[in-house]
């Protein structure tokens, strides 16, 4: 029952018919926040990132140290030792950023000009600069809509004698099909670079994603699962490798025992990570699992709830993924089931409601900054007209073109309260939809 103040419940009873066919909206709560309802929810979702004593302590300690610099500090050893356990690998190279750890993979294996790079349109802006830093071509391949990952099957299509790498991304924290992409990169010799940026201890058939293929690269930027601001690591078996990305991250120099790898001292760069990013990690690293597990539950809860909704169709994962990290929950939008109601208006009316969500990315295969690198004087020096213009032929993702119109996210640490946060959510969506068409004409 509705109580207005000032109303006794006899003279609410007598108003009856009358006040029930006036304010029916607001009466059983229905009313959209967007059409001046009360929202779904007021408070807000958990702070990320979460923070203890814990880290505290180890910051100080770092700081206190004088050894800001990961030479004589202790703490990016431990936590490569850490990191490596913890996946399964034999080596984990620490570096300031996940952009860093790719960049470092792509040179280890002399992805260089004249190469192409095979990769997915729906990934962050870092996965292709990468390719691009290197002076290769990213070669697009379509993405599986159903899961959101690259589109396994397709990536065969996509190899000429000119593939150096096949780099897939575990978007969102699920994984990539990891058997069909293995099994074709064998096929070919080609190696394969796991962008697991989003994918913290998710698993492919037991196996932590990242050590698959024969680098996996890793991002503790601010947003992700476990973050120390900027940060990043890339693990791999592979001794040669290993080397190779060392060395190139530390200006073409040794560092500590890591080998030196065949060919001599070549070009590099300084991505080395701080003490202070190591001492955050390994502090951070304690509370991963625990909050994954509770990602877990809530997006195993929610995806039950979104089920039952027409038009609402959470992200399917591959029988191999045995275990998601959830860095976003992902479904998609059908507005026909909702009047009609457009993807944009529907995160209006939800945000009213309390529920941030996103629409997550635009096409990157279509974005003009690909035409402005190709046209820039490396890249003309590089590739020829011809070379241009049958990319340009071969770069079509129409699945991916219309996932980008659909997709929805909700982030990784909206799912960190309690599972009714996830009522919440469900409840703002069948609310929208129940009011579909109001909104659509407001
Ligand atoms: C975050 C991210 C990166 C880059 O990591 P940074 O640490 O921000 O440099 C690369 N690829 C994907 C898929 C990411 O989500």
């Amino acid at each position: 029952m509705f109580y207005r103040p000032g109303m006794t419940r006899r003279n609410l009873l007598a108003s009856g018919a009358a006040f029930a066919a006036a304010s029916k909206a607001a009466n059983t709560g229905d009313k959209p926040a967007l059409l001046g309802g009360k929202p779904v929810r007021t408070e807000s979702f958990p702070e990320w990132p979460v923070i203890g004593d814990d880290d505290e302590r180890e910051l100080m300690e770092a700081l206190r140290s004088r050894r800001w610099n990961r030479r004589g500090g202790r703490h990016v050893d431990q936590f490569e030792r850490a990191w490596a356990a913890r996946v399964g690998s034999r080596h984990a190279l620490a570096t300031n950023g996940g952009t860093s750890a790719l960049f470092s993979a792509l040179n280890a294996l002399e992805v260089g000009p004249g190469d192409e790079v095979i990769v997915p349109p729906y990934t962050f802006i870092a996965t292709i600069n990468v390719v691009l830093l290197q002076h290769a071509l990213p070669v697009f391949v379509d993405t599986d809509r159903e899961t959101f990952q690259i589109d396994a099957k397709k990536i065969e299509a996509a190899i000429t004698r000119r593939t150096r790498c096949i780099m897939p991304v575990h978007l969102g924290g699920a994984s990539a099909d990891m058997d069909a992409i293995l099994a074709v990169a064998r096929k070919h010799g080609i190696p394969v670079v796991e962008d697991a940026c989003q994918s913290h201890l998710a698993e492919w058939k037991g196996k932590k994603v990242g050590t698959l293929g024969d680098i996996g690269c890793f991002s503790f930027q601010a947003s992700k699962n476990l973050n120390c601001g900027e940060g990043g690591v890339l693990t791999t078996d592979d001794e040669e490798l290993y080397g190779r990305s060392v060395r190139f991250h530390n200006n073409g120099g040794a560092l500590g025992g890591a080998p030196i790898g065949q060919g001599g001292r070549t070009h590099g760069c300084n991505l080395r990570m701080t003490e202070f990013q190591g001492a955050l990690l390994s502090t951070q690293m304690e509370r991963v699992e625990k909050q994954m597990q509770r990602r877990e539950e809530n997006a195993a809860y929610l995806s039950r709830m979104l089920d039952e909704i027409p038009g609402v169709t959470p992200a399917r994962m591959y029988d191999g993924c045995t275990r998601n990290a959830y860095h976003l929950y992902m479904f998609r939008y059908d507005a026909q089931a909702f009047e009609g109601l457009p993807r944009k208006k529907f995160i209006e009316a939800t945000s009213a409601e309390g529920i941030p969500l996103s629409g997550g990315y635009r096409p990157l295969n279509k974005d003009p900054f690909l035409e402005n690198t190709l046209g820039s004087r490396a890249f003309r020096t590089i590739f020829s007209e011809k070379d241009a213009a049958q990319w340009r032929e071969r770069n079509s993702c129409p699945e991916n073109d219309r996932l980008c119109e659909e997709a929805l996210w909700i982030g990784q640490s909206r799912l960190l309260g309690p599972r009714s946060d996830m009522d919440q959510i469900a409840e703002a969506v069948r609310r929208v939809q129940k009011n579909a068409a109001d909104i659509a004409r407001s």
